[in-house]
């Protein structure tokens, strides 16, 4: 297997590090996803099978749609408590990131993270990684770090306890970044492993509903307002966007996550291949980019908007108004229109 022969010997010193370790803390990104979540807490359940304490600290809440999750009760979420939380890996000998590829996505905990003495792994699978770990399991080829953990654990002495909580973790990683098996999915790989998660035990059908239908009658009614009222398509230029204001998220009484996966509306667009979402929050517009086919939003995003991603999901960050964020991209988009009119998806 080429996962298992590229990383013989850092999988043996990743073993030999675990039975050396009597604490281990796992670190998702800020704002975790469905695969930062189900990767931490796959890996938080299997190491304390493995005899060792180990927590989650999670720089910023999880979305609620994932507090079913076995394991949840492991998650210490830090957010405004990071201040007095100065010791958080003082005794901890080895500290796992995943999900992430850069010190910043880590926002509140990177620099305790940077200067901690613990031994550092990084297991992730967005591309061009920043070395700041000791060991680094960086994969681009992998659907999501939950199935790209699966593998990595079917490699090693651990792979015997695997179970069906570990295994619902790693499957509902891998369930959302790729938006249920409709991108991200095409390496029969995926399902190679998803047909091993199955085996055991995994109920694909309560998780799925777990996850996607348990909306509140307020963000339902949210979606629907934005989707009448502040759903802009350019069809010449294949785009679409949507902008959300501070007063709209008062309106509809905004909980964590409710605005997760609107940036995907404008997609379900016959002919648009590239949709964007600005977000007012309180003291930034908090954007994110989507797209289909090779048009890689993770370089747009880092070209004109300090961010970064993947090819087809990228995010970053806007300090200009609202506004002027929407009409920065507006007029950033004409640089484009040959590329997007002339593309063919
Ligand atoms: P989302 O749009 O769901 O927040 O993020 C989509 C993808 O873009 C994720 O894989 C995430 O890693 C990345 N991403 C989101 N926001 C940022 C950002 O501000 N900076 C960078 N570098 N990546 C981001
Ligand atoms: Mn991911």
């Amino acid at each position: 297997m080429a996962l298992a022969s590229k990383y013989k010997q850092d999988l043996n010193t990743f073993t030999e590090q675990i039975d050396a370790a009597k604490s281990i803390v796992i670190v998702p990104h800020y704002n975790p996803d469905g695969d930062a979540i189900g990767s931490a807490l796959g890996l938080c359940l299997l190491l304390k099978k493995a005899g060792k304490n180990v927590r989650v600290i999670s720089p910023t809440q999880f979305p609620p749609f994932l507090n079913w999750m076995p394991g949840r009760k492991d998650i210490t979420v830090l957010g405004k408590k990071t201040e007095q939380n100065p010791q958080i890996f003082e005794d901890v000998d080895m500290l796992i990131g995943v999900d992430f590829n850069a010190l910043n996505r880590i926002k509140n905990i990177a620099d305790r993270f940077d200067e901690s003495k613990a031994f550092k792994v990084l297991i992730d699978h967005h591309p061009e990684p920043e070395s700041f770990t000791d060991l680094l399991f960086s994969e681009t080829s992998y659907c999501s770090t939950a199935g790209l953990i699966y593998e990595l654990i079917e490699n090693t002495k651990f792979k015997s306890l695997l179970d069906k909580d570990i295994a619902t973790c790693l499957y509902t990683g891998i369930m959302t970044d790729t938006g249920s098996f409709s991108f991200n999915s095409s390496n029969p790989n995926t399902f190679r492993i998803v047909s091993e998660l199955l085996k055991l035990g995994v109920e694909k059908n309560i998780i799925y509903d777990r996850v996607f239908n348990s909306f509140s009658v307020d963000r339902m009614r949210f979606m629907g307002h934005v989707m009448l009222n502040r759903m802009v398509i350019i069809p010449e230029l294949k785009t679409g966007y949507i902008y959300i204001t501070a007063a709209d998220r008062k309106e509809f009484r905004e909980q964590f996550g409710d605005t997760e996966n609107f940036v995907n509306f404008p997609l379900s667009v016959k002919g648009v291949i590239f949709s964007a979402i600005f977000i007012e929050r309180d003291n930034f517009v908090k954007i994110s980019f989507r797209s289909k086919g090779n048009f890689s939003v993770n370089e747009f995003s880092s070209k004109h908007f300090n961010g970064g991603g993947h090819t087809n999901a990228a995010g970053g960050e806007s300090r200009a108004s609202l506004q002027e964020t929407q009409k920065k991209f507006v007029s950033i988009l004409s640089e484009y229109e040959n590329e997007l009119k002339n593309y063919k998806y």
